[in-house]
């Protein structure tokens, strides 16, 4: 019997491992249902941005996973086992501004830090200090830091012990714009450094910019989870118009399943991945189905259009 060769395929997985996996996590406070059945997965090495609203359920999944609160239902895993004293040493949390001593350095303040908490060797201040770029100012006193600073030495605390992952509550919280590019760049300087970031945010905005990941939270439900670049995605925006709308709404069914009638200003706006349209495809595919166009225009949808979309529907 003859041989076959099989040819060889090379498949390139391109898949993380996940650091940590929520399945159907509940909590309730009372009668507020603050997460009803959430799960997703945070690959290793991302900035994993949880989005949503104020009250959306963020503070409580993070103080969830962070074993501060206990869910409802579901289970959660870190690094792919249960949750445990010896996995928590490996993750590092900033859920709410620590006290740091006014009239004290900031080295001063990481050894306490350190004494109180037992995370990390006292000689990995120097490095933490050097990680958030405050080496330089390691002796002033904290009362001499900006608002910026003083959040720097906060993620500095966070990251005695050299831990794997670090999550954060609104990072950027109740900065000035200066202070919010620096935590910014500071947190896409530590996932390239090797940390997983997981950071809550209501803001689009600095998801766009510093997250590789997001789930979208909305009233303790998930909307959507997967990549920035996915999810948040610009979209083509093309509008029409001919005689009969109704008429046109159907044919451009064919094309798009996001189709709507707008009455009041006598158009029909379709939505197409971005790039995709093409508008004298769209006009000969209108002719031949015998719908004449009297107007047509593309426009593109803005990010904060979709994140509306997302958390409105
Ligand atoms: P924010 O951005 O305003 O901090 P969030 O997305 O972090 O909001 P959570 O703080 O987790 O949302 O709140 C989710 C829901 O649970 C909200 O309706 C909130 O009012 C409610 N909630 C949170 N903590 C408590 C609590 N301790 N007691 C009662 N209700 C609470």
């Amino acid at each position: 019997m003859r041989k076959v060769g099989l040819p060889l395929i090379l498949i390139k997985i391109d898949r993380m491992s996940a650091i940590l996996s929520l399945n159907n996590i509940e909590k309730s406070y009372g009668k507020i249902k603050a997460l009803k059945g959430v799960s997703f997965d945070v690959p290793e090495g991302s900035v994993f941005g949880i989005l949503g609203p104020n009250g959306s359920g963020k503070t409580t999944l993070l103080s969830i996973v962070l074993d501060v609160l206990k869910p409802k239902e579901g289970k959660f895993l870190w690094f792919g086992q249960p949750p445990s004293p010896e996995q928590r040493k490996k993750i590092g949390s900033l859920l709410e501004t620590p006290n740091f001593y006014h009239y004290l350095s900031a080295v001063d303040n990481l050894k306490i830090t350190h004494n109180i908490s037992g995370r990390g060797q006292k000689e990995d201040i120097s490095e933490v200090l050097h990680k958030v770029k405050l080496f330089d100012r390691r002796n002033s006193r904290f009362s001499s830091y900006s608002l910026g600073m003083k959040q720097r030495l906060a993620i500095a605390a966070a990251l005695l012990g050299s831990p794997r992952v670090l999550v954060l509550d609104e990072p950027t919280n109740g900065l000035d714009p200066v202070g919010i590019a620096e935590i910014r760049e500071l947190i896409v300087e530590l996932k390239e450094k090797g940390h997983t970031i997981i950071m809550a945010s209501h803001l689009l905005d600095e998801v766009e910019k510093v997250c590789t990941h997001v789930a979208i939270l909305k009233t303790g439900n998930l909307i959507t989870t997967g990549k920035v670049a996915d999810v948040l995605m610009d979209e083509d925006l093309v509008e029409l118009s001919a005689q009969n709308l109704q008429q046109l709404a159907e044919i451009l069914n064919g094309m798009s399943n996001k189709i709507t009638i707008d009455e009041k200003n006598g158009v029909v706006q379709m939505t197409l991945p971005k790039g995709t349209s093409r508008l004298d495809e769209i006009n000969r595919f209108c002719f031949n189905k015998g719908v004449v166009l009297n107007h047509m225009l593309l426009k593109k949808k803005r990010l904060e259009a979709r994140f509306f979309e997302l958390t409105n529907n």
